[in-house]
C-alpha cells in the first residue's frame, strides 16, 4: 500500500485487504470490516463464463460504487451543514451536480436519489443536459435547483422556461449579455416568469492548469460593466426581481482554501451590491472547484493536489460569506455549489488486465553461432567486436558500452547496406544485449500490453497529461519485482502511461505468471476517474467504452452484489457510430462467403463451409472491439 501511497489518495474508500487485493470501503470510515469489497472478486464475477454465477462479461471494466457515490454527496452536504452550524450561519446550503462531470443516466439518477433529502439539483451547460436534468429531477425534490449554465441560444432558454412552467426550481444564469435580450422576450411570449442568474468574471484568478477561464480575461461570465447593464434593463422592463443568484466558477481543483476564500469573498460583494440595487437575490452560487487529492501529496501547488479537506473547504466558503454579509448587514444567502469531481471521481475505478509485457530475454548464444558472427562480420565490425571483448576481459564497462554502441551502430549501417545478414544483425543485437544486462546497463523498464485504450478510457491522461492512480488490484502482498510502463492497444504512440503519480517514469508490477489470486492474469485499476473521463472519452482505432457493472455492498456471502451490467459497445455499435451500417455490411459479407465457397466447391459441411465463416463474422460484429482473453475466448 505504501508503495502504491493507496493510504494518501484512496482513504476512506480504499484500502488493501489480507489477502493483498484492494477493497473498497463502501461507507467511507464507517464501514466496517465484513462490507469491505473486494476488487477482485467483482472481476472475477464478472468476467469469469465459468465461476457460479459468473457473467461472463468482457474487460476493460468500469465498476461503478453507488454506496460510494452516497457517501460522497452525504459527506459534502454534512460539511457544509457542520460549517453552518459552528459559524451561525443563517441560511443553508443546497448544492447541484454538473451533469458534464459524468452524465451516465444511472449516475444521475443516483445523485437525484441520493440527494433528494437534503434538495440537492443539477445543473446543466448545454440543451441535451438540460433535457437529461429536467426528466431526472422530475423524480426529486421539487426544491432542488436546476442551474442552467452554458451558452444560450432562444431554443435553449424556451426550454428553461418550459422546465420552470413544469415546476422545476429553474435558474437561467447569464452567461453573457446578450442572453438577456432573449429571456426577456421569450418570458413575455410565454407568459412564464423566469428566475435569473448572472455569472460574474471575477477579478480573482486561479493560476493552475484549470483556472484558464477565470479572472477579467476568462472565457465565461460578465465583467462589471455588463452586471451593472443588465440590472438596468431588468430595471426598465420590470423584472429586477427575476435576478435572484449570482454564480462564478474560478476553475477546477482550487488549490487552496486561501484562493477559494479570496474568490468567494469577492462574489460576496458583488453579492451584496447586487441587493443594494434591488435584485431579490437568494443565492450565491460558488460553482465547482473542489479538488481531489489524486497522489495523496496534499500539496498546494499541483494540479493533482489540494491542501484542504471537505470540512476546511465548506468552512471557508461559509466563513467567506458570512464575514461579507455581516459587514453589509446584508442577510444570508442560500449557498450552492457545482461541485462534479468532488463527488463523482470516486465512486467508479476502470479495471482493465496486462496481457503481455516486452520481456526481456536474452537468446541463448552458443559459442557456435558467436564464432559465425564473428567471421561474418566486415573487418571494422570484427575490429569493434575484438575491443568489446578485450574491455569486458578487463572489466571496464563505460568501455564496453562504448563499444556495443559501435558495433551496433556499424552492423546497422552495413545491414541497411546489405553486408551483414539477418541473423548476424539479430545475434549482435542478442550479444549487445547480453553486455548491457552483464555490466548492469540494460533498461530495466519493461513494457505492459494493456487491454485498453488510453484515448477512450483515460483521455485526460492523453490530453491535458492529468496524473490518476494506478494500481495493480492483486497481488499486493507481494513486492513487486518489475518497473513497468504500460502501452495500450491502439496504433498510436501516445496510447501509454509512462508517468505516474509521485513524479514516477514507472510504476512498480508484478511479474506476469501462470498462477496466483487472479488465476494467472494481472489486473490494474485505475482510481479517483468518475468525473469527466467518461464524458470526454474518443473512440479512436475504434475502441469504444468499457463494459459497466453497478455494485452495491450488500450483506451477502460476497458482500456485494452487481445491480446492473451493461457490455461494452460491440465491434458493430462503435461502426455504427460512425455512420457504417453493421446489418448491411454483414450481409455482404455473408453473401461473399457463399459466393467464394461456392465457387470452390467446398461443400457446406466442410470446414470452410459458408455457415461457419457467417458465424465467425456475425461473432466479430457482436463482441467488443477489446482482445478476448484467452480463457473467456469462445
Ligand atoms: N460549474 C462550472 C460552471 C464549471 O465550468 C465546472 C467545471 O469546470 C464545474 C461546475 C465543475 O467543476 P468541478 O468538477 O471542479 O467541481
Amino acid at each position: 500500500a505504501a508503495l502504491y501511497k493507496i493510504d494518501g489518495w484512496g482513504a476512506p474508500y480504499f484500502c488493501v485487504n489480507s489477502s493483498g487485493n484492494i477493497s473498497v470501503r463502501p461507507y467511507g470510515p464507517e464501514t466496517l470490516p465484513h462490507q469491505e469489497i473486494d476488487l477482485l472478486k467483482i472481476v472475477k464475477k464478472v468476467s469469469d463464463p465459468k465461476s457460479s454465477g459468473g457473467l461472463g462479461l468482457q474487460l476493460p471494466l468500469i465498476v461503478r460504487l453507488p454506496d460510494v457515490l452516497k457517501n460522497r454527496l452525504e459527506s459534502l452536504q454534512s460539511a457544509f451543514e457542520c460549517a453552518i452550524q459552528s459559524q451561525g450561519y443563517e441560511s443553508h446550503y443546497q448544492g447541484v451536480y454538473p451533469v458534464k462531470c459524468n452524465q451516465d443516466r444511472f449516475v444521475v439518477e443516483d445523485i437525484v436519489k441520493f440527494g433528494s433529502p437534503f434538495r440537492f439539483g443539477l445543473e446543466a451547460g448545454s440543451k441535451p443536459e438540460l433535457l437529461l436534468a429536467m426528466s431526472c429531477l422530475c423524480r426529486g425534490n421539487p426544491e432542488s435547483l436546476l442551474v442552467c449554465n452554458g451558452f444560450k441560444d432562444g431554443e435553449y432558454i424556451s426550454l428553461a422556461l418550459v422546465a420552470r412552467k413544469l415546476a422545476l426550481n429553474t435558474v437561467i444564469v447569464l452567461e453573457q449579455e446578450e442572453e438577456l435580450d432573449l429571456v426577456i422576450e421569450l418570458s413575455k411570449k410565454l407568459c412564464i416568469r423566469p428566475v435569473i442568474g448572472v455569472r460574474a468574471k471575477l477579478r480573482t484568478k486561479h493560476s493552475g492548469h484549470f483556472g484558464s477561464t477565470s479572472g477579467e480575461k476568462g472565457k465565461f461570465g460578465l465583467t462589471t460593466t455588463q452586471i451593472l447593464k443588465v440590472v438596468r434593463k431588468l430595471e426598465q422592463v420590470g423584472m429586477l426581481d427575476c435576478l435572484q443568484l449570482l454564480h462564478f466558477h474560478i476553475g477546477s481543483q482550487i488549490p487552496s482554501t486561501a484562493l477559494l476564500a479570496d474568490g468567494v469573498g469577492e462574489a460576496a460583494q458583488i453579492y451584496c451590491e447586487l441587493i443594494r440595487l434591488g435584485a431579490h437575490m437568494q443565492v450565491i452560487d460558488i460553482g465547482g472547484g473542489l479538488g481531489i487529492d489524486y497522489d495523496g501529496s496534499k500539496s498546494t501547488d499541483s494540479d493533482i493536489s489540494i491542501g484542504y479537506t471537505l470540512q476546511e473547504y465548506a468552512a471557508a466558503v461559509v466563513q467567506a460569506v458570512r464575514y461579507v454579509c455581516d459587514r453589509k448587514s446584508t442577510k444570508h444567502p442560500v449557498i450552492c455549489s457545482e461541485s462534479g469531481r468532488a463527488i463523482v471521481s470516486h465512486h467508479s475505478v476502470l479495471i482493465f488486465e496486462a496481457v503481455s509485457t516486452s520481456a526481456y530475454e536474452v537468446p541463448a548464444l552458443s559459442p557456435l553461432s558467436l564464432q559465425y558472427l564473428v567471421e561474418g562480420l566486415p573487418d571494422d565490425a570484427r575490429a569493434d567486436y575484438n575491443s568489446l571483448s578485450a574491455a569486458a576481459i578487463r572489466g571496464e564497462h563505460d568501455t564496453c558500452l562504448l563499444y556495443t554502441d559501435q558495433l551496433k551502430q556499424r552492423c546497422v549501417e552495413q545491414f541497411k547496406q546489405g553486408s551483414v545478414g539477418i541473423e548476424q544483425l539479430a545475434a549482435v543485437d542478442a550479444l549487445c544485449d547480453l553486455v548491457s544486462k552483464a555490466i548492469g546497463a540494460a533498461d530495466p523498464v519493461r513494457t505492459y500490453h494493456v487491454n485498453l485504450s488510453v484515448f477512450t478510457s483515460i483521455p485526460d491522461l492523453w490530453g491535458i497529461g492529468q496524473l490518476f492512480p494506478i494500481v495493480p488490484i492483486h497481488r499486493l502482498d507481494e513486492r513487486p519485482s518489475i518497473r513497468g510502463i504500460l502501452s495500450d492497444l491502439t496504433c498510436d504512440s501516445d496510447g501509454k502511461v509512462d508517468k505516474f503519480i509521485g513524479g514516477e517514469t514507472s510504476l512498480p508490477l508484478h511479474e506476469l505468471q501462470g498462477g496466483g489470486s487472479g488465476g494467472g492474469k494481472y489486473y490494474l485499476g485505475m482510481f479517483l476517474g468518475g468525473a469527466y473521463e467518461e464524458a470526454l472519452g474518443g473512440v479512436h482505432n475504434l475502441f469504444g467504452g468499457p463494459t459497466v457493472v453497478r455494485v452495491s455492498q450488500s450483506d451477502g456471502p460476497h458482500s456485494f452484489a452487481v445491480t446492473r451490467a451493461v457490455p461494452g459497445p460491440s465491434c458493430g455499435d462503435v461502426l455504427r457510430a460512425m455512420q457504417h451500417e453493421p446489418e448491411l455490411m454483414f450481409d455482404t459479407l455473408k453473401h461473399r462467403a457463399e459466393e467464394f465457397i461456392h465457387q470452390h466447391h467446398e461443400d457446406d459441411d466442410g470446414v470452410l463451409s459458408a455457415a461457419a465463416l457467417a458465424g465467425a463474422l456475425a461473432r466479430s460484429f457482436n463482441n467488443m472491439p477489446y482482445l478476448v482473453s484467452a480463457s473467456s475466448c469462445c
